[in-house]
């Protein structure tokens, strides 16, 4: 059931699906590393106290419990303290499990072992060990799962048979060992669930939020731009013109309009006067990118381009764009002047400053000069006086 509820993420041993769990390890592979060198060091640390409780409990195989831990168990731990950040994720958490298992069972055997009448209650160090790996290392709930189900079944295994043992002693032990295993396996999937619920929560939250922003931006870049053409429109050109003039940089602006635009439609329809207008767009745009300048669509048969530069580089783009439209070869077979093509006229203006009356001022001059080509002709450009 929680499989469906985390919608087939995370299964019933708690593991995720593999480009999930990519994603966790990369989000919290670090952190993890740390958790378990630390732990590792402290556990490690406080064992070998259990040199002296081996003293008292194992004191006819002491020696062996000594030398056991500090030459073998003592030196594979920190072998695995060294290992745990320079191996992959899977390495990290599995090699921690025979290492866990040595000390657990290690305890049932030496109580094998031992004569000694009180070689018994070294079990209640592996309870200790029990809490150590699924509460305080909080082993990944599958390795906790079959370390401490192996725990369990060897320690009964090994107190039913162990010999010389109080019958009340030997039933209580198991006991213990069971309500021990089942207490810090609870207290392991019940931590390992946590964490994949909040981890599969956070996922969900910037699934989200990525979504949000995608969908504003979406919306952004249609309320800036022109359906017609694709190209920004009039609150797109405000912005632009306002954040260019902020640099302080002079600025070239000019206004650009189709020429005898009405008698192409007249001629040729509306939809042919659509497609006129998107072509006229795109070579606009292309100019405008060549000179690492800005073009949008005013409204109607009306455009305007930005460049950054004063005069001399507002008539290199404004030619440019005059020559591309041009080259677009458009017939208008409607022209009262007799001019074969489809054409367009600029007024240029430039200036700078940063205040909105500059702009505005900018465009009414560009407006200006733009009548003055329409009067002198047409498919010219003129610059603001
Ligand atoms: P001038 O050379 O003086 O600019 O003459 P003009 O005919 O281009 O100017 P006018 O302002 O008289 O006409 C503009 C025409 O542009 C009117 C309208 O039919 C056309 N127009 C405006 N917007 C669109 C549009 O989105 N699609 C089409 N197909 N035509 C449009
Ligand atoms: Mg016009
Ligand atoms: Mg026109």
């Amino acid at each position: 059931m929680r499989n469906t509820l985390a919608g087939g993420r995370v299964d019933v041993l708690l593991r995720f699906r593999p480009d999930i769990d990519a994603l966790y390890e990369a989000d919290n592979g670090e952190a993890r590393t740390r958790h378990m060198r630390h732990t590792a060091l402290v556990g490690l640390i406080l064992y070998n106290l259990y040199n002296i409780t081996s003293f008292y409990l194992l004191s006819d195989i002491h020696d062996f419990t000594v030398l056991v831990r500090v030459l073998v168990q003592t030196p594979a731990c920190l072998v695995i303290f060294w290992a745990i950040p320079r191996v992959g994720s899977f390495w990290r958490e599995f090699m921690v499990l025979p290492a866990m298992l040595g000390v657990t069972l290690f305890s049932v055997v030496v109580v094998l072992m031992s004569k000694s009448p009180l070689a018994a209650y070294t079990l209640g160090e592996l309870s200790l060990a029990l809490v150590f790996a699924n509460m305080l290392m909080v082993f990944r709930f599958r390795y906790a799962l079959a370390m401490t189900l192996i725990t369990c079944t060897v320690t009964i295994a090994g107190l039913s048979v162990k010999a010389g043992l109080d019958e009340g002693l030997r039933i209580s032990l198991m006991l213990q060992m069971v309500i021990c295993c089942i207490f810090t396996l609870y207290a392991n999937w019940h931590a390992e669930f946590q964490r994949c619920r909040s981890y599969l929560a956070e996922l969900d939250a910037r699934t989200r939020a990525a979504t949000a922003e995608e969908i504003g931006s979406h919306f952004r870049d249609l309320s800036r731009t022109d359906a017609l053409t694709g190209l920004p429109n009039r609150r797109h050109l405000d912005m632009e013109l306002s954040a260019r003039l902020e640099r302080g940089a002079p600025l070239a602006v000019m206004m650009v309009d189709v020429d005898f635009f009405k008698l192409f439609n007249d001629r040729l329809g509306h939809a042919a006067g659509d497609e006129c207008l998107r072509r006229i767009g795109a070579a606009l745009a292309e100019s405008a990118a060549g000179a690492g300048g800005f073009a949008a669509r005013l409204g109607g048969e009306e455009f305007t381009l930005l460049v950054d530069g004063d005069e001399t580089a507002g008539r290199a783009l404004a030619e440019d764009a005059i020559n591309a439209i041009r080259s677009l070869s458009l017939a208008h077979p409607g022209r009262p002047d007799g001019a074969p093509l489809v054409t367009v006229s600029i007024g240029i203006a430039w200036g700078r400053g940063e205040t909105p009356q500059t702009a505005h001022r900018l465009i009414a001059r560009a407006d200006r000069a733009l009548y003055e080509a329409k009067r002198q002709g047409r498919d010219r450009l003129s610059a603001a006086a």
